[in-house]
């Protein structure tokens, strides 16, 4: 019999049953709408011999889904107080494992070599909890995880940032880290009346893919990040001000001056403006001033 809680009336059963109660400081608006849920699923490309990562499985509508689809489903969970409602839902899955654990505090890599021994085609698959969505996305990218993408429904203005190119308003260092790491795209948009309860904003499905190669080659990957970080530090200010108020020194400015000049780039445009590429030829013309 197919159990699927994905409708507002079966969520609303199982969660009055257990006498659960939403915390919206975890995040916890659940999806009620089967179409959405299939959306996300097939953004993801699954095959049986596929391995998921699952984020804050909630009282498991997608874990569900994506169970039927994968290999294996491996979620984390920081909630305790949904086992008894997830060990309901998921009774029947027996390729679903949840860890009861915050996935920021996660040790991702070694999780991944002891669950996923066999399975060479990772991906990351979650309705996120919003209050964590960029500290979860930048551990998910900068760890070197063996995984080919992600595809998680996000704040709708947060999945904008990502997708962002130069001059755009939402344009900053989030873009250029992820953009750097991966090949962002927004599959949907979709309306706050899915969840239970609904959540104030806007939201989005968006599906990063890996890069094999970085967008762009940098010198060194720290420095590039804390001059893009230091680039956009006040967003009204110009590049030369930002740089000198938030990496160098003031005495700097004439050998910064100098070192914008060789690479073409005027001191007076702002951060917003630059593309990666001349983000990477700043940081390595700004390595041997350290
Ligand atoms: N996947 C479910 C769905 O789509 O209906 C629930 C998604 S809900 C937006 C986010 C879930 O993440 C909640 O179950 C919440 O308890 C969990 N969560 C919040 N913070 C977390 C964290 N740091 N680590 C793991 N799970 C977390």
């Amino acid at each position: 019999m197919d159990n699927k809680i994905s409708n507002p009336r079966k969520t609303s059963d199982i969660i009055k049953k257990h006498q659960f109660s939403f915390k919206k400081s975890l995040g916890q608006n659940f999806l009620i709408d089967e179409n959405i849920l299939k959306k996300i699923v097939s953004s993801a490309d699954l095959s049986p011999y596929s391995g998921v990562i699952e984020i804050g499985p909630g009282a498991g509508a997608l874990t569900q889904f994506l169970a039927d689809e994968a290999d294996k489903v491996v979620a984390f969970e920081i909630d305790q107080r949904l086992k008894p409602i997830l060990a309901e839902t998921l009774k029947d899955k027996d390729n679903v494992k949840v860890y009861y654990e915050d996935i920021l505090k996660a040790d991702l890599k070694k999780i991944i070599e002891m669950e996923f021994p066999d399975n060479n085609d990772i991906m990351v698959v979650a309705n996120l909890p919003y209050y964590v969505t960029t500290p979860i996305l930048m551990k998910l990218l900068t760890e070197k995880l063996p995984i080919r993408g992600i595809v998680v429904m996000i704040q709708k203005e947060v999945a904008d940032r990502l997708e962002a190119e130069p001059c755009e308003k939402s344009y900053g260092s989030l873009s250029i880290a992820v953009q750097y790491l991966s090949d962002p795209k927004v599959v949907m948009t979709v309306p706050k009346t899915v969840f239970v309860p609904q959540p104030n904003v806007d939201s989005s499905v968006i599906r990063l893919n890996i890069r094999k190669q970085k967008k762009v080659d940098v010198e060194d990957e720290d420095f590039f990040f804390k001059v893009v970080r230091a680039s956009f530090a006040q967003r009204r200010k110009t590049l030369m001000n930002n740089l000198l108020n938030n990496l160098f020194t003031k005495d700097k400015k004439e050998a910064l001056i100098k070192a914008l000049s060789v690479i073409n780039i005027d001191p007076k445009r702002r951060g917003e403006t630059l593309s990666i590429e001349e983000f990477a030829k700043l940081s390595d013309a700004l390595i041997k001033l350290r």
